[in-house]
Parts: structure tokens; sequence; C-alpha cells
């Protein structure tokens, strides 16, 4: 069931928010050995349950009541083990709750558990979790992608209808499109990121996992504000739900001609073409535009995120929190903790970081790496002056397999070619279903200009009414 039915049967009293807890745990028993979508399931959700209950006993009547969620587990919760993927915070639990968490549940939202992500949401298919990867329940040879891939994986089989990610370069719009589902990068600001473990704070952006346009709207609606505790969250939020009906008739969608090149796979060609001509039938225009500062995303965002990233996991050292390898002197124990409990990737990422900003070379790599950022906003500001909204791929191919680019840096962070450019320019984002490659799932992404985040949901909802099918179709039951 969609959040939106869940929370309008609990609503009528037809539907019992702790039996609705049950079912989904039972389908986590069910599938989760196999999928390996979570790494904590909340102790507390039938309680959560319980006091819902009593909220609309008592005449209440919240917009999503009694509705199973997870959380990626770079988002901290009070009380609940928090581990960023990462065994320097295996076993830390935190003393406050992210502010996105808090508004679900204050939304009536149920928290089910904790999803696995890549370490510090650094990668592309969560296999770089320090707990084993997730599996992709459309084929479990398959990653899910990432980072978020236990969010995306959780919402696509089916055992929560609702899931936060976060998004520094494509991690919930990537593995949405691995795992057939929504998934929504806002513009940066839109939701607070109070109680998110940075990886790169000028890019991280929290965002939804949904199956249906509604229930994303009606997520977005939930977390979506100023945040007196960010000072980067944006002041008046849009009432996205209400925003889904506006007609979409007369914009004006491009595609992106950079990111169609030779390495897209010829069935995610086809599903974004099939899917133009859904739009033209909607009574939207699509044209093409060149945005050849595209070509520099990728090398500019691995320098910004690693930069910040360097900087942001400088915490890590045994003093404050999370794990301590011994040491009879502080420097050394310093050392030793980081060299134990971080993963290669990360580690990776931080030399990356470090050398950018070493004064030798901060002009060279990081001070260019922020010109081609500003080159990128303002190709992005030239293209929206003629279009309301660009369409791309949200990744050139459909989910890969496990070990496929493990041991090739580089062919993982090209998966991120399309993705990256939005978290640069702060725009809002979407990956949508559009069909199948082979018999997986195929994404395509609309990016808007800033603050057009409503823009996407009513052009996703046009196309979910006319194309309702590719939303429905679930996921084999997982084999193997
Ligand atoms: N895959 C990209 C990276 O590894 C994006 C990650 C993300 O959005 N968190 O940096």
């Amino acid at each position: 069931m969609d959040a939106l039915r869940i929370a309008e049967a609990v609503n009528a009293g037809a539907l019992d928010p702790v039996e609705v807890v049950a079912e989904h745990r039972a389908r986590i028993e069910a599938q989760d050995r196999r999928i390996h979508a979570f790494l904590t399931l909340n102790p507390a959700a039938e309680e959560e349950a319980r006091a819902v209950a009593g909220r609309v006993a008592a005449g209440e009547r919240p917009p999503l009541a009694g509705v199973p969620f997870a959380v990626k587990d770079n988002l901290v919760t009070r009380g609940l083990r928090t581990t960023a993927g990462s065994r320097v915070l295996e076993n830390f639990v935190p003393p406050y709750t992210a502010t996105a968490v808090d508004r679900l549940r204050a939304a009536g939202a149920v928290l089910l558990g904790k999803t696995n992500l890549d370490e510090f949401a650094m990668g592309s298919s969560t296999e770089h979790s320090a707990f084993g990867p997730t599996r992709n329940p459309w084929d479990l040879k398959r990653v899910p992608g990432g980072s978020s891939g236990g969010s995306a994986a959780a919402v696509a089989a089916g055992m929560v209808p609702l899931a936060l990610g976060s998004d520094t370069g494509g991690s919930i719009r990537q593995p949405a499109a691995y795992t057939g589902v929504l998934g929504f990068k806002p513009t940066y600001g839109r939701v607070s990121r109070y109680g998110l473990i940075a990886y790169a704070s000028s890019l991280d952006v929290v965002g939804p996992f949904a199956r249906s346009v509604g229930d994303l709207a009606a997520a977005m609606e939930a977390i979506a504000g100023r945040d007196p505790k960010d000072a980067t969250s944006l002041e008046a939020a849009p009432a996205f739900t209400e925003a889904l009906d506006r007609p979409v008739q007369g914009l004006r969608v491009a595609w992106v001609r950079e990111t169609l090149g030779p390495g897209t796979d010829p069935g995610v060609r086809e599903a974004l073409e099939r899917f133009a001509g859904v739009l033209e039938d909607l009574g939207l225009t699509v044209g093409e535009v060149g945005l050849p500062e595209l070509e520099y995303a990728l090398a500019a965002y691995y320098l910004v995120a690693t930069s910040e990233a360097s900087s942001n996991l400088a915490r890590y050292d045994g003093t404050l929190y999370g794990a301590r390898a011994p040491g009879e002197e502080l420097v050394a124990a310093m050392k030793a903790t980081r060299a134990r409990y971080f993963g290669a990737e990360v580690k990776r990422r931080i030399f990356m970081g470090t050398f950018a900003l070493s004064s030798g070379y901060y002009q060279a790599y990081y001070g260019r790496a922020l010109r081609a950022r500003a080159a990128i906003a303002r190709a992005f500001e030239r293209a929206f002056a003629d279009y309301d909204l660009l369409l791309t791929p949200t990744a050139p191919t459909p989910a890969f397999r496990l070990g496929e680019k493990l041991a090739d840096p580089l062919s993982m962070y090209l998966t991120d070619v399309n993705t990256v450019a939005a978290n640069l320019a702060g725009l809002p984002a979407l990956s949508l279903p559009a069909g199948f490659s082979r018999g997986l799932p195929v994404g395509v992404q609309l990016l808007g200009p800033p603050l057009a985040d409503e823009r996407l949901l009513a052009v996703a909802r046009a196309y979910e009414r006319a194309a309702g099918g590719v939303f429905r179709r679930p996921p084999p039951p997982p084999q193997g």
C-alpha cells in the first residue's frame, strides 16, 4: 500500500497503525535476509505506532498517520544506533534526532529502521558499506545503486512505502533509478541538514524515496522548510501536494545532448525517448539543448566533494565519539583510530581532498573546481532562460553487477556523470521510473531551476497518470 492510502485508512479508523507496523515487519523478515536493506530495526516502532493511534483517537488527522518509513543510516536518531555505514560509528548511539526524521514523525509516520549505505555516503553501489552490500530486489546479483541503496531497495521491495536518503552527487536519484522507484533531490537548502552526518556540506541534501508521486510530495511537505538549527535551510516551503495538480501543458522541456553520449545503454536511450514522447502527448514541448560545460562536472564534483569530506571527517579521531583505537599518546591514538576504522574508499577520498586543498595545489585543483562549478551553474541558468525543465537519463546504464566496478574506482564514479551537476548548481532533480532495459528498471531525471521543486513533481504526476503501469510493476520476489 502507498503511504497516502495507509494514512487515509488510519485516519478513517479502518486500519490500526500497530498492525501496519507488524505487516511491514513481516515483509522485512521475509525478504531482508537476502536484500540486506536494513542495518538496524527500531525496537520502539510498535510503541510509536500506538502513540499515533492515540493521536488519531484524540481527533488529530496527521497527514502521514501510521505510515512506516525507513531512514538512511547517516541521519542521526536519538537512542537508535547510527553508523553511517562505518566501523568508526559502529556503536554510536546519537543524543539527538535529525530534523527531517522528527518532522516525518510529527506528521504521524512511524520509523521502522535504519538503512544501509556506502560508508559516509561515499559510493554509487552500497558496496562500500562496512557491514556488507545491499542487493537489488530486481536481481540479487546486482547492486541497488548508492549511496542510499538500502533506502531505495527497502522501498522497491515493499518493505516500507517511504524512506529518506541523502544526495551529495546522486545518492538518491541513481539508486532510485536502479531499483525502479521515485527519488527526489530537492533544491539545496529546501530540507534541513540538521542531523545529517556531513559528507560535503555545500552539496548535501536530504530527500525522499517513494513509489508514487503523491507519496513523494506528501513526504516533501512534511520535511521541507526553515529550520533554525540549519542556517542554510530555506525560508518558505511550497505546498507540494497542492502543486501536484498544476497544469503542465505548454511547459518547455529540453533533453541535454551531452548526457546521451556513446556510453548510454540503448535501452536507457529508448526509455528516455518514450518518456519524451509521453510528455509531448501531455502537451509539453520537447527540444534539445547543449551544455558543453557539463564535461567538467564530474571532475569538479570529485574535487569539491573530497575537499569538503577531508575537512568534515576530521572529527572522527576517537576523542569525542565513535570507536577509539588504543594508543599511549594522543596523536598516535588518533592515527590508529583513523587507520583502523575507516574503509579504503573513505581513506582514498580523504587523501584526494587533502591533496586538493594543500597549499601548493589549492589553486590548481580546488580553486579550478570552484570556477568550473560556477561555470556549470551559469550554463544551467542560460538553459533555464529558454526551457522550464531539462531531461536526462538518471544514469547511463541500468544496475551493474556486484563487484563489477569495485576494482576500478573511476568507473564507479562515472555512474554519477548525469547526477552530480544538479548538486554543484543546487538544482532540484527528480528520478522517476520510465521503463525497463533487459528486465532492469531505467530511470529518467528531470532538472529544474532552483526553487522549482513543485514543477518537477507536477510533471512527474502528469506522467504517472499517463503511464501508471511502469510505477505499479513490483519487482519479482527475491530468489537465490
Ligand atoms: N556517488 C557519489 C559519490 O560517491 C555521490 C554520493 C552521494 O550523493 N552521497 O560521491
